[in-house]
């Protein structure tokens, strides 16, 4: 027997005949003699259709009042699921967020988790309830209802494993687990076995959506087993946990960001202080700055790039413009066309070659790098956004067939 906290997203439980099939997971893990948690998602599209309702009255309306309405998508499907479940004539109790006493700072729309209660669930589970959560929401210290951001089911799930000590926390969703590219676009890409918490988090920032950032994070310090699998096809997923038996493999995966912008200070003066002045301005504004690259100085002047987010481009380049003088550079060039293609590998770091490998694929297919950054577990490159699927398909070949 072993506690268990099973997440569904809200593809998984976007009808009747699918609350059905999680219903039927969910009560086989509890036949089996597991004390279950499940924690659920808003149903399909919810929470993006009650985003649409609050602009139709009110294009900026405040911030508790949106966590007021987008949480009620969650409190739909528990109270679905427990009444599936009931039907099947399973013991089961549906909770909010703060019925489990799950307390999150103010900061409404993207609060973050102080705690959650052990009474409530315990009790239930004592009484061998299935218990059914909301996820994505919590209650501050005004007892007012608080979510926790775009895709904050996973956290509630994983919060609720780590502060429970629950044996494993499965993340059930529309794909069979992680991938070492997006299955949908790269034909060949394989589902992994198991990735290091460290893997998925580069991954996860690399824009592979499908798990919260900060739920991999959490499960990290708390050293969470997370398993992902899919809630349609009864098979073992994805494991992501410390170590991995990564001997056999140098990368996990290939990824590719086109929320991507290149800027370049052109001519700036090759004196101290000027990068620092650059960058300090940009964190400044809370603009985070990706790879950077600077040229040797030639007669007393260099260029600096470097990429943003393409949705902090045009600010970062107003910002610039208005220090031209005070930096001292000659002009700016600025390019939303480019895309940042990545390999991540634990396995990288004890071998050689792995760069070499991944440059003769874009050589191969004649694909120009703009820039290039490496950290331990990961190397990236700027390409052209158009050549970046075949950028990507010809990585993937070369690692993995
Ligand atoms: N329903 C919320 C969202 O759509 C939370 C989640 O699904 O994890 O972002
Ligand atoms: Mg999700």
């Amino acid at each position: 027997m072993a506690f268990i906290v099973q997440k569904f997203g809200g593809s998984s439980v976007a009808d009747a005949e699918r609350i059905r099939r999680v219903a039927g997971i969910i009560a086989d893990t509890y036949i089996e003699g597991n004390d279950v948690v499940a924690v659920l998602s808003a149903q399909g599209d919810t929470t993006d259709d009650l985003i649409a309702k609050a602009h139709e009255l009110n294009p900026n309306p405040s911030k508790r009042e949106m966590d007021m309405l987008i949480s009620t998508g969650e409190q739909i499907s528990i109270a679905l699921m427990a009444m599936a479940l009931e039907k099947m004539g399973l013991p089961v109790v549906s909770l909010t967020g703060w019925q489990i006493g799950l307390s999150t700072n103010t900061q409404y729309g993207n609060a973050r988790i102080n705690r959650v209660g052990h009474e409530r669930i315990m009790t239930e589970l004592g009484h061998r309830r299935i218990v059914i959560v909301a996820g994505f929401q919590g209650k501050n210290k005004y007892d007012d209802i608080t979510t926790l951001g775009r895709g904050g089911s996973d956290t509630t799930a994983v919060a609720i494993a780590a502060a429970l000590h629950a044996d494993l926390c499965q993340i059930y969703t529309d794909v069979e687990g992680i991938y070492t590219c997006d299955p949908r676009k790269v034909p060949g890409a394989k589902k992994l076995d198991e990735i290091t918490y460290d893997e998925m988090l580069e991954l996860a920032s690399m824009g592979a959506q499908v798990l919260h950032n900060r739920s991999v994070e959490m499960a990290k310090r708390y050293g969470v087993n997370l398993e992902v699998l899919s809630s349609f096809v009864r098979k073992p997923g994805t494991k992501v946990k410390e170590v991995c038996k990564v001997e056999q493999r140098s990368i996990s995966g290939v990824a590719k960001d086109t929320n991507v912008s290149r800027i370049a200070l052109i001519n700036v003066k090759d004196e101290p202080g000027v990068a620092f002045k650059v960058f300090r301005m940009l964190s400044k504004e809370k603009i985070v700055v990706d790879i950077i690259l600077q040229s040797i100085g030639r007669e007393k002047v260099k260029d600096i790039s470097f990429t943003v987010a393409q949705t902090d481009r045009p600010r970062a380049e107003e910002l610039l413009m208005s220090m031209k003088d005070a930096i001292g550079f000659e002009s700016i060039s600025v390019s939303d066309n480019v895309a940042k293609v990545s390999i991540v590998g634990a396995g990288m770091m004890s071998q050689y070659g792995v760069a070499a490998t991944m440059f003769e694929a874009l050589y191969d297919a004649k694909v120009n790098i703009n820039m290039i950054s490496t950290s331990e577990i990961k190397i990236s490159v700027l390409v052209d956004e158009d050549e970046a699927d075949r950028a990507v398909a010809a990585i993937h070949k070369k690692f993995f067939e």
